[in-house]
């Protein structure tokens, strides 16, 4: 359940209400983020705010904010809320105008919201998973972190369903990424994962493992692999993210292997030193 406060249109306040002719809720014609908070700091966000920037600027909001004006608002926003460990959620939508598909105009304020959950992530990062295969049903520009989430609620319906903790998502046999994650596969010690194409969203989490595989000296494929390869490699892990690096040890009940295996474990404790880097320098 979220905090008490709420922040909407430079406000922080209680009255967490939203307009039925909202875009967001109506077209979710509007774009998200989620934020790591670890004592009381918003963990990586500078990666955060760019790519909402990325999100904004592909579906032509103009969104209108000043990157250290947003943290401290948002850093007001955990004050109030008394949120030091847990996660903030920001959507940013078109705004609340008469229904029309087209967008509004004269073109007018978006709408931008954001919420805190007080949680402890701690004792999920790492936690070994499973999975279950799903048809990537999603549009063709997944590169936007967009409210229209279907595509990803199917399927990771499909995975609770089966009492698994991911969905991996494959467009005929090719493997694209997690219904909110991203899929990274181990092979003869390549680390391979789907290139950043208009097919994934690029994660922050993803960005930050393939910087630590680069200083580890762990050689990496950005290109995409098959179900096939899938299955015949040797590690499978997943990046978010509020849940790190999550070995996955078996997909549609076929194990993969019994335990993280040693890439995983490297790319694991290279994510503690920056996170730890990360909470010294703010
Ligand atoms: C948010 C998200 C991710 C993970 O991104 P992080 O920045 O690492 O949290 C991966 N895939 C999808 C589809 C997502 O929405």
């Amino acid at each position: 359940m979220r905090d008490k406060f709420i922040y909407r249109n430079g406000v922080v306040t209680e009255d967490g209400k939203v307009d039925l002719e909202e875009r967001g809720f109506q077209f979710g014609d509007g774009i998200y983020e989620v934020i790591e908070v670890r004592e009381g700091k918003l963990l990586f966000f500078a990666q955060h705010f760019a790519r909402l920037k990325r999100s904004c600027a592909a579906i032509q909001i103009e969104h209108g904010l000043q990157e250290e004006t947003f943290k401290a608002q948002l850093k007001e926003l955990l004050t109030k809320n008394s949120c030091d460990d847990g996660m903030v959620y920001i959507q940013l939508t078109r705004g609340t105008y008469p229904r029309d598909h087209a967008f509004p105009q004269p073109s007018g304020a978006p709408g931008v919201y954001a919420y805190t959950v007080q949680k402890d992530f701690a004792n999920m990062w790492s936690l070994p998973a499973t999975a279950v295969l799903a048809d990537d049903i999603r549009w063709l520009r997944c590169d936007i972190k967009s409210l229209n989430l279907l595509g990803s609620v199917l399927a990771k319906q499909k995975a609770a369903e089966a009492g698994a903790d991911e969905a991996i998502l494959h467009r005929e046999g090719i493997v694209t990424e997690g219904s909110s994650t991203n899929v990274f596969i181990v092979k003869n010690g390549y680390l391979q994962t789907h290139p950043a194409s208009h097919l994934i969203l690029s994660g922050v989490t993803r960005s930050l493992v393939l910087k630590i595989a680069a200083d580890e000296g762990i050689p990496v494929l950005e290109k995409a692999f098959t179900t096939e390869e899938l299955f015949s490699a040797d590690e499978v892990f997943f990046t978010a993210t509020t849940q790190r690096i999550r070995p996955i040890l078996s997909i549609d009940g076929t194990t993969i292997s019994t335990e993280p295996g040693p890439v995983t474990e490297v790319l694991q404790k290279g994510m503690q030193t920056l996170l730890q880097k990360e909470l010294q320098e703010r």
